[in-house]
């Protein structure tokens, strides 16, 4: 009797026991999945994270800059303003840069932000200094402008949204693009000069 009635309790243990694991088993299962989640969630959102400041670092060089009439008035000259905030255009063969071949960055008039280098810049002949290609793309838009009956494709500076001039598809190789600039929406620097100001700005 006495062992029967053990064997029944060792029994009903066992049992206890099985289900205790399958409910202790489903348990940790359960948890694990849900810390599994969590931290896969939180990955996805550090990866986005990551990749937002990624975006915003490569866009630096689009973050725009709002000014006034009057506060571009200020900084720029009449011929400047002309072209640049009013999408003017200087007489062929008169600007500073048209037959001009030195070694060197140019930058935008309106910003100060890099538009185009030395290496690109070719004589078109047509009376305004020509570039095969932007230092970077991002630093130049497209505005597409039908005025004067002409279809033709606006560049401005992708920081300041001032007026540069016109890109054309007659350019030499391997872009055959001409970007067509006014002298008066940019600002040369030579090599030396820029790496004097470089030597400075590490002083
Ligand atoms: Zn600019």
């Amino acid at each position: 009797m006495i062992n029967k009635g053990l064997n029944r309790l060792f029994n009903n243990l066992n049992k206890a026991t099985t289900t205790l694991n399958k409910h202790s088993l489903k348990l940790i299962f359960f948890v694990m999945m849900l810390v599994l989640s969590i931290g896969l969630t939180a990955s996805c959102q550090n990866k986005a994270k990551r990749n937002s400041a990624m975006e915003k670092k490569e866009n630096r060089v689009t973050e725009k800059i709002f000014k006034s009439d009057e506060e571009w008035k200020e900084i720029l000259t009449d011929e400047q303003y002309r072209i640049l905030r009013e999408k003017g255009t200087e007489r062929p063969g008169t600007g500073l840069y048209d037959q001009f071949f030195v070694k060197g960055r140019y930058y935008c008039a309106g910003c100060g932000l890099e538009l185009f280098e030395s290496g690109s810049k070719f004589d078109a002949g047509c009376g305004w200094p020509s570039f095969s290609i932007p230092a970077d793309k991002k630093s130049i838009d497209e505005n597409r402008d039908i005025s004067y009956g002409m279809v033709r494709t606006e560049v401005v500076c992708s920081r300041c949204d001032g007026h540069l001039g016109h890109v054309f598809n007659d350019g030499p190789p391997p872009t055959g693009l001409r970007y067509c600039i006014n002298s008066a929406s940019l600002v040369f620097k030579s090599e030396e000069e820029i790496k004097k100001e470089e030597n400075q700005s590490v002083k």
